[in-house]
């Protein structure tokens, strides 16, 4: 049998690898933390940093196909990697999708609408971004954020330098608030064979810059829905990927702006574990392996809710529901914002 190799070990790396083994793959995940989420559910853990060189020859000359769960993998580790398997999905995307700066470049570049955006160096670049943008605006770090980390919203009588401060002198952009409606996501897939598949959009709710839960479907019209579906497609088409891609959307009066791409399974893609015959880990792995997509399409409404920090303390109510599949991530201790598992409650 063949072996799929996965960048990073946490959930959603333990969920990829738990996927690959339904379909008679092994895994070997590559990630320096020892006693983590994947390393449970793998056959394999190579446990080295990122740049050891010899590491990363011996991960990749032990799989047949490279994959990763977060986008920030070093280039000079991708460099290294590619020259034995390939990694799916490729450079382009991991490039665009590490910087803010570049990935709403280049969705503009694509004929997308994103919020209005400016890059923040210093503080007269943020000065001159805030007159540009107006305020209320959010600034971010253009590289690392992850559950609204690295971020900090100027209103129009904050002052802009404590903003700044936070981004602890690293590269920024500032963003102008969007008056959204709704936030939605698709989770989409491109095969090997260029064929596109995408999941229904769900609609997701965030909590403190952390996604707390996602709902299908959205309560969104149905031209709505289709544009959203066709978002995707381009973005996923355009980036000749091959694997899952999540886009964040937000719903306005003048259409659908994307926030964000993240080029791996998504959080907000966790709901098709158990309202689809074949899920965002198993469509993934297909992709990589260059088998055909699954069938995705959704069999049941749910609403997915994230157990994050002391969330777990309702555990015990949580696993006697009905109707509801529950999902851990076998970390050890529930510490505030940490994501400890999630919840599929479904109907319909
Ligand atoms: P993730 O964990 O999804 O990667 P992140 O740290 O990359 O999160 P964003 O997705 O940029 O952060 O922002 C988190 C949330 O903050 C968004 O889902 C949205 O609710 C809100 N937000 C971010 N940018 C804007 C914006 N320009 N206008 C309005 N709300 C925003
Ligand atoms: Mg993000
Ligand atoms: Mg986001």
């Amino acid at each position: 049998g063949s072996t799929i190799g996965i960048l990073g070990g946490g959930q959603l790396g333990r969920m990829l690898s738990v996927a690959a083994s339904r379909l008679g793959f092994k895994t070997c995940v590559f990630e320096p933390g020892g006693d983590c989420p994947a390393s449970h559910v793998a056959n394999f853990h190579l446990q080295a940093g990122f740049d050891d060189e010899a590491a990363l020859i011996a991960f990749a000359e032990s799989v047949d196909a490279i994959t990763f769960e977060f986008e920030n993998i070093p280039t000079a580790a991708l460099d290294v990697l590619e020259a034995h398997r390939p990694i799916r999905p490729g450079r382009d995307a991991l490039r665009i999708s590490q910087d803010r700066l570049t990935e709403k470049e280049w969705l503009e570049g694509l004929g997308l609408k994103v919020a209005p955006f400016a890059p923040v160096d210093d503080m007269q670049g943020l000065t001159s971004a805030l007159d540009r943008i107006g305020s209320p605006a959010i600034l971010k770090t253009r590289r690392f954020g992850y559950d609204g980390k690295g971020q900090a919203r100027i209103a129009a009588d904050t002052d802009a330098e404590a903003a700044l401060e936070a981004m602890n002198g690293a590269p920024a952009i500032l963003e102008g608030m969007v008056d959204f409606s709704k936030e939605i996501s698709v989770i989409g897939t491109r095969g090997l064979d260029g064929r596109v598949a995408c999941f229904d959009p769900g609609e997701n709710q965030h909590e403190g810059g952390i996604l707390r839960r996602t709902t299908v479907p959205a309560s969104v019209s149905h031209g709505v829905a289709t544009d959203a579906v066709l978002i995707a497609s381009r973005i996923l088409t355009a980036l000749d990927y091959v694997g899952v891609l999540g886009v964040e959307l937000f719903v306005t009066p003048g259409g659908l702006l994307v926030n964000e791409i993240a080029p791996r399974v998504h959080n907000s893609g966790h709901w098709t574990q158990n309202g689809c015959m074949v899920d965002q880990f198993e469509q993934h792995i297909r992709a990589v392996a260059g088998w055909p997509l699954g069938d995705g399409s959704r069999h049941s409404d749910v609403v997915m809710e994230n157990l994050i920090g002391d969330d777990m303390d309702r555990l015990p109510a949580i696993s006697a529901e009905g109707r509801a599949a529950l999902h851990l991530y076998g970390k050890g201790e529930a510490r505030p914002g940490r994501k400890m598992g999630h919840v599929n409650r479904i109907s319909g």
